[in-house]
């Protein structure tokens, strides 16, 4: 499951943890303050906030973890 990082104006950074197909988290968890989504923790990917993503590979093998 991919760590989304997302910004509270109160709390600070903080990972949430959803599934890909979730709708972005919009409000926190902890204080319900508008959140801002961030880069993604996870190893090698990014993710944008318009929900698409790059796969960076070159120096990777194809490692399915799950
Ligand atoms: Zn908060």
């Amino acid at each position: 499951m991919p760590t989304y990082v997302y910004k509270c104006p109160k709390c600070g950074n903080f990972d949430y943890y959803q599934n890909m197909n979730d709708s972005p988290l919009q409000n926190c968890p902890t204080c319900g303050s508008t959140v801002k989504k961030l880069i993604s923790a996870g190893s090698g990917i990014i993710y944008k906030t318009n929900g698409f993503y790059i796969t960076d590979s070159k120096d990777k093998k194809d490692t399915a973890a799950s």
